[in-house]
């Protein structure tokens, strides 16, 4: 298919004008076949880079995707775009899998989303086998990696069962950046080749801000800020389900907790309505938002440390996914620093699981006594990095880490919404 074709169809079926940087050579790439690893930051708009191919290619596109919310959200668009589309997952019932499954045996769908614990149930695999996808994506792939923030056990099982589907060429998609990760996509899929994209890790638009703050300060600042007029949607990271309610409650009836200690329908609920609109903060204990399209988040404020740069970056990534001006601020303090060493010390995890805190350090590791130390200093290396910008007031740093510096960086942000105010 030549290039103006696929460019015809963005516009025919989504109605974009244009491919964005780097959507073109990846969805030339799979149109013809070749398995990808696509790496762009969330909101850069990874998605159209499997869907375009799928279409371009014919037959069933079948989508793997580790959220019930992350498929709703992508299977809604796609039906509204008017394409052929089925869902299996918990949350659907028998009857609906069972006409998903007939649907694609009959070639009727051009998207089929599955949640990756589908392929451990008896049969499944086999059935999907009977009629092969023209392509298959893995969305948020880095949950394959031990090495990731977002380990999902279910995506290991993966490899094992994608061979029999083959031909079809493997598209990974991920905003997760370490070369570790990314090795360990490549060869956890078994992708043939892969053509490799790594992009843009630059996010202008976000401004970031360290404040040294007390604990019980933390709250009211939270309010009053997220109280100025631009300054929601809004996320809030919360160190526990007692803090989260708390300041759930203290915003008012526009926000909404939402941690482990709620329903899956509770949360569920909690996202729809923060998608809508009819919830304008979200005050969070756990991975909240992961790949949720919610491109207007204004304002992502931290009241308690990250667990880890890479969540650091993946969390104040939510942040201004549309390009315009946003507002990330941190909130800290020595003891905090004191507590996160504390815990480092003395919870020693399993060796599977340290990998995902090592995950920052982008390295190799051999002795578990080394890879403490190091645990330590990244914690350090947080610390200090979080220190460097709080002494400068407000700074930038893009998403690869690197700390660049305003003209006047107190004002950084200024040029965002408070501009509006003017
Ligand atoms: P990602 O998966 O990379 O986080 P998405 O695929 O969810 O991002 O896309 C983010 C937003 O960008 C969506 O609202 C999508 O419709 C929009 N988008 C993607 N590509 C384009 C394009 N070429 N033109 C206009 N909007 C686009
Ligand atoms: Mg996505």
């Amino acid at each position: 298919m030549a290039s103006n074709d696929l460019s015809a169809l963005l516009h025919q079926t989504f109605g974009f004008a244009n491919f964005r940087a780097n959507q073109e050579a990846v969805c030339r790439a799979a149109t013809d076949g070749k398995d990808v690893l696509l790496v762009m930051p969330t909101g850069a708009g990874k998605s159209l880079c499997y869907q375009i191919p799928a279409i371009a290619r014919g037959g069933t596109g079948l989508v793997i995707s580790p959220l019930i919310a992350l498929m709703d959200d992508q299977a809604n668009k796609l039906t509204a775009a008017g394409l052929r589309v089925a869902r299996i997952h918990s949350g659907l019932s028998r009857e609906d899998a069972r006409q998903a499954c007939r649907d694609y045996l009959d070639g009727h769908l051009q998207f089929l989303f599955i949640a990756p614990e589908r392929m451990r149930v008896p049969g499944f695999p086999e059935m999907l086998a009977k009629r092969k996808p023209s392509l298959i994506a893995i969305d948020e792939a880095h949950c394959i990696s031990a090495w990731g923030h977002d380990f999902r056990p279910d995506y290991r099982t993966l490899g094992e069962h994608l061979p029999a589907l083959r031909p079809a060429p493997i598209i990974a998609l991920t905003a997760t950046a370490t070369p570790q990760v990314q090795k360990d996509i490549a060869t956890q899929l078994n992708l043939h080749q892969p053509a490799l994209f790594i992009h843009g890790f630059r996010r202008d638009n976000l401004h970031i801000e360290v404040v040294e703050m007390s604990k019980p300060r933390r709250n009211q600042f939270t309010v009053e800020l997220l109280n100025r007029p631009g300054a929601r949607p809004a996320i809030v990271y919360a160190p526990s389900r007692k803090a989260a309610d708390e300041l759930a409650g203290m915003l008012g009836r526009k926000a909404s907790a939402y941690h482990a200690g709620l329903d899956t329908s509770v949360r569920e609920h909690v996202q729809a309505g923060f998608q809508a609109g009819r919830i304008e903060v979200v005050v969070a204990t756990i991975a909240f938002g992961m790949g949720i399209d919610k491109a207007d988040v204004r304002t992502v404020v931290h009241i308690a440390l990250p667990a880890s740069v890479e969540a650091y970056y993946q969390e104040i990534g939510r942040a201004g996914r549309d390009g315009a001006p946003s507002r990330t601020i941190l909130l800290y303090s020595f003891a905090d620093r004191k507590m996160h060493d504390f815990f480092l010390e003395r919870d020693y995890p399993p060796i599977s699981e340290l990998g995902k805190v090592a995950a920052v350090l982008n390295d190799e590791f051999k002795q578990p006594d080394e890879l403490r130390a190091r645990l330590r200093m990244d914690a350090d290396t947080l610390a200090k990095s979080i220190e460097k910008l709080a002494s400068q007031g407000a700074a930038q740093i893009d998403m690869a880490g690197n700390v660049r510096r305003g003209n006047n960086p107190s004002n950084a942000w200024k040029s965002g919404y408070d501009a509006q105010i003017a």
